[in-house]
């Protein structure tokens, strides 16, 4: 009988167990044999991995986290280390994988691949939304809602005070979080890695507005645009106007899937397993403007994603 294998790995998103679950249920009903992964690539040279049934993934679409479970393992850096993880696999007759994570973890994915010739099929899974080839990323959607609900809840205390408010948000070196959470929560400003910005200047604005009566603004910093803190200081000396600094943290990684996460990751884990069940390889399936896309592998990993030039001019038009 045929066997394969799922592990989630990097930065854990929410909707990365309703992608396992899809993965597992899928390779279930078409009769073929599925092993879960423990803990990244770390429980693949620990030899931590087991198989799953379909009552292994019940009780769990609606969870944040993976119950997988997940790691950085620097181990899986080095060729050796990969063999013996891939060891681990073939003795078990173990003919294809799928990996859920993030850039790290899908460049990890390609040179296993590439060395030793397993088939490969990848997920992204990650907040950050930082895969090239898609707009959208397992986990996206429901950080930026769980950001969404930060700022309206900071507006309504800045404007009781008349205060200018910062949230920093994660993305590692990607805006995309920022951006997309900056516009649905009506910031007045967004700053992004990808875009240079001036404090000086954004501050005269600040004081024009706060003179024209303003009560409060709500600036949203990507975590690689600067550490809001700091950002936060300039802003208080250079406008005189109250300010206050919100890093939100791990509080993003968390909570249950939102529906688009939970039918997206659904949607993939479906793809990836008759994927890797028909002895493809080297394919990233995302969605790109709505449509289910699968880009390679390598070109995935090998690109760095750009941020969407008219979601910087909207944020800037709307603010
Ligand atoms: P996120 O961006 O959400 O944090 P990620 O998948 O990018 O997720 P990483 O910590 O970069 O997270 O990668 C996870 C694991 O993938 C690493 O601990 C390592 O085991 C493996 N990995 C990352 N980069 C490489 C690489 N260049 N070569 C081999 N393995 C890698």
């Amino acid at each position: 009988k045929k066997a394969i294998a799922v592990m989630t790995s990097g930065g854990d998103s929410p909707g990365m167990n309703a992608a396992a679950r899809a993965v597992v249920r899928t390779a279930l009903y078409e009769g073929v044999k599925v092993y879960g992964i423990n803990n990244g690539y770390q429980g693949m040279l620990d030899d931590d991995i087991e198989e799953l049934t379909s009552r292994s993934v019940s009780d769990l679409i609606q969870r944040g986290g993976t119950f997988l479970g997940t790691a950085r393992c620097p181990e899986f850096k080095t060729p050796e280390g990969r063999r013996k993880g891939f060891e681990n696999l073939v003795k078990r007759g173990i003919e294809g994988l799928v990996i859920i994570g993030g850039d790290g973890s899908l460049t990890g994915g390609s040179l296993l691949s590439k060395e030793t010739g397993l088939p490969i099929v990848g997920l992204p899974g990650t907040i950050d939304n930082d895969v090239w080839g898609m707009d959208y990323t397992i986990g996206c959607d429901t950080a930026a809602n769980t950001i969404v609900d930060a700022i309206n809840k900071l507006r309504d205390t800045a404007s009781a005070h008349r205060r200018i408010m910062l949230v920093e948000v994660m993305g590692r070196n990607s805006g995309w979080l920022a951006m997309m959470s900056g516009i649905a929560g009506g910031a007045e400003f967004v700053l992004v890695p990808e875009v240079k910005f001036n404090i000086d200047s954004m501050c005269e604005e600040i004081k024009a507005m706060y003179d024209a009566g303003k009560r409060y603004s709500i600036i949203v910093v990507a975590e690689g645009a600067g550490s809001a803190i700091e950002i936060g200081k300039a802003v208080e000396e250079k406008t005189g106007i109250d300010t206050r600094v919100s890093v939100l943290g791990h509080i993003q990684r968390g909570g249950s899937p939102t529906v688009e996460d939970r039918m997206k990751a659904s949607m993939l884990g479906e793809k990836a397993a008759l994927a890797i069940i028909s002895g493809a390889s080297d394919i990233v399936f995302g969605f790109n403007e709505g449509k289910v896309v699968g880009v390679n592998l390598f070109e995935a990993v090998n690109n760095t994603k750009t941020l969407n030039p008219e979601l910087v001019r909207l944020a800037r038009v709307l603010a």
